[in-house]
């Protein structure tokens, strides 16, 4: 992952390799990112996730900070969505004056025990995590959770919703597996419009 940088300045240079303690294998004076326990951890955990995002869209946040408002898939894009757990909450283990951050080993296992098989989890009053077999896979969950809070978050204004059955969600996802490629190309277009430079 990168050193720590806003994710919009970082190259390929600042990308580090880390081992599942979050120590640098290499370049080890760089400034590490704080919340690298997120990815270190999951990784640790999950041998079938090969790629996680860790975002703080304000589209997911609500859903992160409203007991009753449970985030749900709703389209046919986000089945991943089924089964989500409500949102971890650092102040659960690290005490009244914690800053909300996964910065340690011991609260990157828990959040990691609290995703546990699914997609995604969210992080109260954070942002969440979503996890894939690939970076397409993981990015393109990142981008469909926020969708999937904005729509619901609509659809709530206008009455009760009618969400994704699990069936429902699963048959989405394998339909969705199956053509993911159409969206990442769209996005690598549109980044390599913006940069011209290093995207492959
Ligand atoms: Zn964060």
């Amino acid at each position: 992952m990168s050193r720590s940088l806003a994710p919009g300045l970082v190259t390929p240079a600042d990308v580090l390799e880390l081992d599942f303690a979050g120590k640098p294998v290499s370049n080890v004076g760089a400034q590490l990112f704080v919340e690298r326990f997120i990815h270190a951890e999951i990784y640790r955990a999950r041998p079938d996730v090969n790629a996680i995002v860790h975002s703080h869209s304000p589209s997911v946040l609500p859903f992160t900070l409203v007991p009753s408002a449970r985030l749900r898939p709703i389209c046919h894009t986000c089945g991943f969505l089924d089964g989500l757990a409500p949102p971890f909450d650092v102040a659960d283990h690290a005490g009244p004056a914690n800053d909300l951050l996964i910065r340690n080993a011991e609260l990157g296992c828990k959040f990691a025990a609290h995703l546990g098989s699914r997609a995604v989890a969210l992080l109260r009053g954070h942002g969440f995590a979503a996890v894939g077999a690939s970076v397409p896979n993981a990015v393109f969950r990142a981008i469909y959770t926020a969708r999937n809070c904005d729509i619901q978050l609509a659809a709530m204004r206008l009455g009760e919703p009618i969400y994704l059955s699990s069936p429902e969600a699963v048959a989405c996802e394998e339909a969705i597996l199956a053509q993911a490629s159409r969206a990442w190309m769209l996005w690598l277009s549109q980044i390599q419009a913006e940069t011209s430079q290093w995207v492959s």
